[in-house]
């Protein structure tokens, strides 16, 4: 059911650290904030955290009548039917969590939930760099790697909800160690921690030619950034450029098998690596073509950076809950 276009929504952005909540108008406008610290305890303390929020904005004279949902964006596998936390790997006491029926109970108010790249991705569609691609394809790479997918203009959540977890495809046979539990997920090889742990193998095979880097981060390689590492590579420096160049090489691998499979118009990259900007994504987009299977017979997709910055899952989330 589809609410009015007058209506407002309440977009709740749910991190391992703070929840960050929006009022958001039907064109995607935050319209008013507020900021609380997520619980220790995760699962109720947090249900009673979000519920007071809610209830705090819905008293609000200001919006008296107009809140009509909310739409809580989280870091984990969601149930395909936008209730239940199946998984949360940064939020204790989250497991098979149905949090949109104990939210709803308290609130007065119907609750979606959806997976935190899904709903970037929903607002990127709605009203940033996905609008009018068909299919569209989105990952989200900061320390981790997310992923989503629109098709016919719907999220796809898969069967159980795990659907379009791009970020761990098996890309290595016994590689790297994932938080998922399995090994050689791309996450290990494009993510923002993927990125620093090849600087740091970078500087150990060419020590030669690591004395600039090291001294940005006092000999010490274990203090190295991602802002650090943008910084020596917009200056040219050898070490932080290659690490670049690898991480983009990953993605673009990925990125081309993806394309067989999903055959996207578009893949819009977000999340923290937008700020290094055309350091990774042209050279992805450049390794994509490179590995792309049947290539030069092939459409190539484009490859376009996302418009959201941190906003993204909270107005994506209030944006779901209008409908
Ligand atoms: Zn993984």
């Amino acid at each position: 059911m589809s609410i009015s276009q007058t209506a407002l929504t309440i977009g709740i952005d749910v991190g391992g650290t703070k929840v960050l909540a929006g009022v958001v108008d039907s064109q995607g406008q935050i319209i008013f904030r507020v900021r609380k610290d997520t619980p220790k305890n995760g699962g109720p303390e947090l249900v009673q955290v979000i519920s007071e929020i809610v209830n705090e904005i819905n008293q609000d004279p200001k919006f008296a009548g107009q809140i009509k949902g909310v739409g809580l964006s989280w870091a984990g596998l969601i149930s395909s039917d936008r209730s239940t936390i199946i998984d949360s790997p940064n939020i204790s006491n989250c497991t098979n969590f149905p949090i949109g029926k104990l939210i709803s109970e308290k609130v007065n108010l119907p609750v979606i939930v959806e997976n935190d790249a899904s709903a970037a991705l929903w607002a990127e569609f709605k009203f940033g760099a996905a609008k009018d691609f068909n299919p569209v394809m989105f990952f989200i790479i900061g320390t981790g790697m997310g992923g989503g997918l629109i098709v016919d203009g719907n999220l796809h959540r898969g069967y159980s909800g795990a659907g379009a977890e791009f970020g761990h495809m098996i890309v290595q046979k016994d590689g790297q160690l994932c938080g998922c539990g399995t090994k050689g997920c791309i996450e290990q090889y494009a993510s923002g921690s993927a990125l620093l742990r090849m600087a740091r193998e970078l500087i150990q095979e060419r020590p030669a030619q690591s004395a600039n880097l090291l001294q940005r981060v006092e000999n010490k390689p274990e203090n190295l950034t991602g802002n650090i590492l943008t910084t020596a590579a917009r200056e040219n420096d050898e070490i932080a450029l290659a690490a670049f160049k690898r991480q983009a090489d990953w993605l673009g691998l990925a990125m081309a098998s993806y394309t067989l499979i999903l055959d996207p118009q578009a893949i819009i990259i977000g999340g923290g690596v937008v700020d290094a900007g055309d350091l990774l994504i042209k050279p992805a987009a450049e390794a994509m073509v490179k590995y792309m299977p049947f290539g030069k017979d092939r459409n190539i997709p484009k490859v376009l950076a996302a418009k959201f910055g941190n906003d993204a899952g909270l107005v994506g989330a209030a944006n779901l809950a209008r409908d």
